[in-house]
Parts: C-alpha cells; structure tokens; sequence
C-alpha cells in the first residue's frame, strides 16, 4: 500500500478523525456546513486506500463529477499515487460505467447513446404523435415536458406511474390509461434507438441488482466495490437510496455525509427522508457528529444557525465557530435591480482594488437565473470579468448539438434523433427525406445484427441494403434514390462519413474538426449571422474534445455534464480571475470569502408559489441556509425596493421573510442605507 504523506493528528480535528479511522463499516455523518464533511471523507479514502483497498475498489458518489475530480486529486496528492481507476463522479456517472459493462444482459448494445433532456422530450413527443389515440391530442393531456416529469418521478421514487399521477398530477387522473400506455411506448423506443435517458442509467443499474436473472452481475458488483462513500447525501432520491443500499450489502462498507438542512432539491424528487430514516434502514449504523464550523465567522453562522432554526422539520445541529469575529453580515435596500447590480460592481471593485481581492474570492448568489440579468450587463459595461457558474449552457447550443450529432450517429447508428438532426442541416433535404433516410439508417444499421424496424418511416423499406452494409454504403444508396439537390448532399454526406470511419478520425477531437472543415462551416456562414462566434466554439468543443482518445467516452460525458447536476465545464481558455455568479442549488458545497445574495424581497425569494405550501416554504429557508454558509468572510444580503413593472406599473417589494424573520435581538446583521449608488460613467 501507499505511503501516505499525511498527518491526520494536523490535518483533522478529533471528530473528524473518529470518522477518518472508523473500522469499515455503515457510518452516517449528519453535520451543518462547513464542517468539512467533504474534507473528512476525502482523508477516509485516502485512508482506506493507504491501508491496502485498491483504487478501483473504492467508490465514491458525488453531487458533481468536478466535486469528485477534486476530491480524487487531492487523495493523488496526499498519497502519490494514480486513483483514475476508482469509481468516483455523480450516480450517472457510474452507472454510466457499469451499464458499459454490463448492460449486455439488459439487451443494451455497449455503444448505447445517452438522450439529454432535449432529446427525451422530442422522443416523448414523436411517441405522442405515433400512438395516435384522439385523447393524446386533446387540450387537456399533459405535454411531453410533463410526461417525461411524471416517468422521472416514478423512476426516482421507486413508485409507479399511477401512483405519481394520484399524488403529484392529480388533475390528469382521469386520463392515467393513455399516460400509461405513452410512457411504456417511450421506454420501448429508447430500447429500440438503444439509447438511455438519465433516469435509465440508474433504474438500470438498479435492475441488475434485484432481478433475479441477473443475479451473477449483482454479486459481481455488489463485491467488486469494497467501500462506498457518499457526499450530499440529503439530496438524493428513493432509487439512488436503493442503489446505495443494495451495492453495499456484501462488503457493508458504507460512508455517508450530509446536512438535511442543506436538503435543496425536493422538486426534482430528491427525499430527505432518505437521510432520516438511515438509522431505520441501517440499524447497525453509527451516526457521527462533526460540529466544528471552519469555513465562517462567528457573526455568518449566527445569521444561519437563527434562520435554519424556524424550520420545524430540521434535525437539530450543533454549528461551532472556530474562527476569530469578522464583519456583521449586512442587508442592503436598494432602489431597483439597476441600483442592486451597481452596487455589486462597485463593491467588488473596491475589494479588488483597495483590498487586493482576486475576483475569483468573490461569488454573487441568487434564486434564479433571471436575477443575474440586468447584473451581467452592468458587470459587463464597467468591464469586470465575471463567469457565470453553469458551463452547460454551452453544449445547449444548436452549433454544439449539430456537430455532435455526426459523433453520435458515427458511434451508435440506431441513433435515429441524431441521423435527423445532422440530416436537416443539408441543403434540400427536407423533413420527409430526412426522416426516410434517418428510418433506414438506424433501422438498419443495428450494431448487433438483429434485425430492427426502421424507427422512424416505414418507407424506408422500400430501399432495402445488403446485410453488414456501412453507413457511407447506405448513404450512397440513398443518394442514388434521391433526386435534386438532396441527392447531392446525400452524396457528399456519404463521403463524410467515409472520411470519419477511417482508423485515424476516431478521436473525437479530430472528428469534431473534420466535420466543421468539411461541412459545418459552410453551413454556419450561411446560416448564422454570428458564424464567426460560432466556429470559435466549436474549435473550443474540438480541443475540449482532445482529452478523450474514444468518442463514446467523450459522449457519455458530454450527455452526463448536461444532465441534472451543473457542471463548471471549462471550455477553452482557462478563466483567469474572474467574479463568480451562479444559482445557490449550483453552489452547493462551495465556498468563497465574500458573496453576495441577490433579490432578497419577499415573493422572489421566497417564490410566491413557495408560500403555499409550509414544505416547499422549509426547502426555500435551506436554500436561504445554504446561499448564507457559503460565505467565509463577508455576506451581502441585497433587494430592490422597487420592480418595474414591464407592461403594468410598478411595484413595492418588501424584504424577504428570512431577513425579517430574524431581525430580533442581539441583531445578527447590519441594515446598511444607500441613498443611490452613483455611476462611474
Ligand atoms: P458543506 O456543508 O458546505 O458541503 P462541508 O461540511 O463539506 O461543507 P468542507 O467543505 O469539507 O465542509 O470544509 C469547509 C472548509 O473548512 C474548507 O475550507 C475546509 O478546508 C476547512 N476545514 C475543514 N476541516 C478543517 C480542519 N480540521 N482544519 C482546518 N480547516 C478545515
Ligand atoms: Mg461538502
């Protein structure tokens, strides 16, 4: 085993240590922020791995691949050694890596494609218009967006259809028969397209660990991971729970962190109940404390510790400060959102400049996206840099999603979504063609030989390939059967695709360079009044694309950084030094000295739909809970007083009830009054 290079007596308080050198065993630590959870179980595997545990015994479950990247590296670094064979990342991630291997049995090709959200919904909605059945197309039936909420619901609940519908969709109730039908008719065709959605990565990997038939993979994985290790464990769901519970049954290994009061993510089927009922479904759990806060000043936990305390469903937490006083957490009125994003500027400007603060040491929170608007363009104008913390937003891009069509038709053919969407890019091939030549393509092309229906058009039929033919041998037939310009792109489409099969274009990398030299920027100058901008991007996408040697890993990450968890993908250039904005449900489990918390006016944080329900009005005050504990030095507490209205007039906002609600004596922030923030013009 590794020497390790630590000292745990240094590097760890007491509590932190009890949990370091606990016998392997079930162990949930339940613990507020900022007690380094995250630290503590970063030194557990470097422990179990300095004590004999290979690194591919271990894995490791994260809310962010990136969290786990981080977690993974500093382990490489206190132990000198390689951990890129450890299974660590988000459940998709793994599951990912398991259903490679295994999902074989399931009747999953090892080249299966992974559908993003986008993709999800334009299947769910072709399945709606194939189904055909007149109730489908009544006003009343829920839209493919909903559908698709109402499987992932059941998948992530572990409950059926019906019951999510009784539950959560009660005004659809009378049309359960129909929903039924859509939804097993929408599984059946992702098995036929042999791909995956993101809720299949893990009900997959579930059904290979309790369906009887599959009962030699299920040892196989159950005791091929000695010890797991869970971050963020009070945001996942009934169906993770499971997996969690079922791998850990052979080696009873298991290591759980989390803090239900940092419970975030209820509306996307995350169940805190899985954090509370532990100890009922592990009765041979040890529950560890950490209660030692490093990350805040005493005045920054005050402020939390008081809001967390008007939950009434909260696990009561001890949260002590180590570090020495700092500033009183501060509450800023301001005139209007063009005050509030001013005021932001300006202050970080005077950080950066007179306390010479990195922009980086700096992060602006807020609810929703939306907030950070009129933010941006004030940042922009007095020329700060800023990021904003949701790299995904580029792959959402259609210059992006084009581009890795090719890739994704390339390495798994029975990807009709793909074949149509690289198809409609070429001149005179119109819907009817493309969905013909997309039918026969991936009807016939099924990489294991058993004969498939073409997905999409019956007519492709009438073109019949030899069997074993390729996929330029098929375009090149298609090209022959078309007429006017769509024969033309159907050949010069062929010859791509001749082009990308040789030995030397599987890299993604060079694909994604190939396809932009030989057809895609043609298509951007005409298409696009920014082309330039454009092709920036997809040189960028190219040289991300570089770090991987196979495209079907590439894609699987690609699918996986779009999926639930916000990833900060870097593409191209490295940021320097730059302000940070992002959403807190994208900033948990970080931290910065100074952040800023925007649009803190009742009816926007909290929503006005939150004030419905006393639940949704709790999971509002954790996410308030955790915008504040990612603060280490000073918080900034702001809102306008005013909203104009777009059409109507405009209107008075009151300060959020989490400030008010806490204003009491001894006061834990500081009101501070701008009469108007000038402007630096
Ligand atoms: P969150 O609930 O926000 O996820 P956490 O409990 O995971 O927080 P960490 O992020 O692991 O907490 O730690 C918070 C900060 O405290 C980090 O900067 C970490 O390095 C520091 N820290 C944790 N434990 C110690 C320690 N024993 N000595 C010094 N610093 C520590
Ligand atoms: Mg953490």
């Amino acid at each position: 085993p590794p020497k390790p290079k630590f000292d745990l007596t240094r590097e760890l308080n007491p509590q932190q240590r009890a949990v370091v050198e606990a016998p392997a065993a079930k162990i949930l630590v339940l613990a507020g922020a900022g007690t380094g959870k995250t630290r503590t179980l970063t030194y557990r595997v470097a422990r179990l791995v300095a004590g004999g545990c290979p690194p591919e015994r271990i894995m490791l479950v994260t809310f962010t691949n990136r969290a786990a990247r981080e977690m993974v590296s500093r382990v490489e670094n206190l132990l000198g050694i390689d951990m890129r064979r450890s299974a660590a990342g988000t459940f998709h991630h793994v599951g990912n890596r398991i259903l490679r291997r295994h999902g074989e049995a399931l009747g999953l090709g090892s080249d299966f494609g992974i559908l993003d959200p986008e993709d999800a919904r334009d299947l769910m909605t072709s399945v709606i218009q194939e189904l055909g059945m007149p109730v489908l197309t009544t006003k009343r039936f829920p839209n493919a967006k909903i559908l698709i909420k109402i499987a992932s619901q059941a998948t992530g609940m572990l409950a059926t259809v019906g019951s999510v519908v009784e539950r959560r969709f009660l005004k659809f109730l009378d049309m359960l028969e129909p929903i039924k039908e859509v939804v097993a008719n929408f599984a059946e065709r992702k098995r036929r397209l042999n791909c995956v959605d993101f809720d299949d990565l893990l009900a997959l990997w579930l059904e290979l660990l309790r369906n009887p038939k599959h009962r030699e993979i299920a040892e196989r994985l159950r005791s091929g991971w000695q010890h797991l290790l869970v971050d963020e464990y009070q945001d996942i769901n009934a169906l993770q729970g499971a997996l969690i519970d079922e791998m850990a049954q052979v080696h009873q290994s298991l290591t759980c962190v989390g803090d239900d009061a940092q419970s975030i993510y209820s509306f996307r089927g995350a169940d805190f109940a899985q954090i509370h009922d532990f100890r009922i479904r592990h009765r041979d759990a040890q529950v560890l404390p950490l209660t030692i806060n490093y990350r805040s000043t005493p005045e920054i936990l005050a402020l939390a510790n008081r809001s967390i305390a008007v939950n009434r469903l909260q696990h009561p937490k001890q949260l002590q400060a180590v570090r020495p006083p700092g500033m009183l957490p501060a509450l800023i009125p301001l005139r209007d959102t063009m005050q509030q994003a001013e005021l932001v500027a300006q202050r970080v400007l005077e950080l950066h400049h007179d306390q010479n603060l990195p922009l980086r040491k700096m992060a602006v929170l807020y609810r929703n996206h939306a907030h950070s608007l009129e933010l941006q363009v004030e940042l922009t104008r007095r020329g700060i840099p800023f990021a904003v913390r949701s790299g995904l937003r580029f792959f959402e891009q259609a210059h992006i999603k084009d581009v890795v069509a090719y890739l994704r038709a390339r390495e798994n053919p029975r990807d009709a979504l793909a074949w149509l969407r690289l198809l409609r890019l070429w001149p005179g091939v119109g819907n009817r063609t493309a969905e013909r030549v997309a039918g026969v393509l991936s009807g016939e092309l099924d990489a294991h030989g058993q004969p498939d229906q073409p997905d999409l058009s019956a007519a492709g039929a009438a073109t019949q390939a030899p069997a074993g033919a390729t996929i330029p041998e098929l375009l090149a037939r298609e090209a022959e059967h078309a007429r006017g310009r769509a024969k033309d792109a159907l050949a010069k489409l062929a010859g791509l695709f001749e082009k990308l099969s040789d030995g030397a274009e599987r890299s993604p990398g060079r694909a994604i360079r190939l396809i932009v030299a030989d057809h895609y920027r043609d298509y951007a100058d005409r298409t696009f009044t920014n082309a330039d901008a454009r092709k920036e991007d997809l040189d960028n996408l190219a040289t991300f694309a570089e770090r991987w040697p196979e495209a079907g890993e590439f894609l699987s990450e690609l699918a996986l950084v779009q999926g639930m968890t916000a990833e900060n993908v870097v593409v191209g250039e490295e940021p320097d030094d730059k302000l940070v904005l992002s959403t807190i449900h994208q900033a948990k489990g970080l931290e910065w000295p100074i952040v800023f918390v925007l649009w803190l006016a009742e009816g926007r944080f909290p929503t006005a739909q939150s004030l419905r329900s006393a639940s949704e009005l709790e999971e509002e005050r954790r996410l308030f809970y955790v915008a504040a504990t990612r603060a280490a030095d000073e918080l900034y507490m702001l809102y306008p007083t005013i909203e104009e209205g777009r059409d109507g007039p405009s209107k008075l906002l009151r300060p959020s009830r989490f400030v008010a609600e806490i204003e009491h004596q001894p006061a834990v922030f500081e009101r501070w009054e701008i009469e108007e923030v000038p402007r630096d013009d």
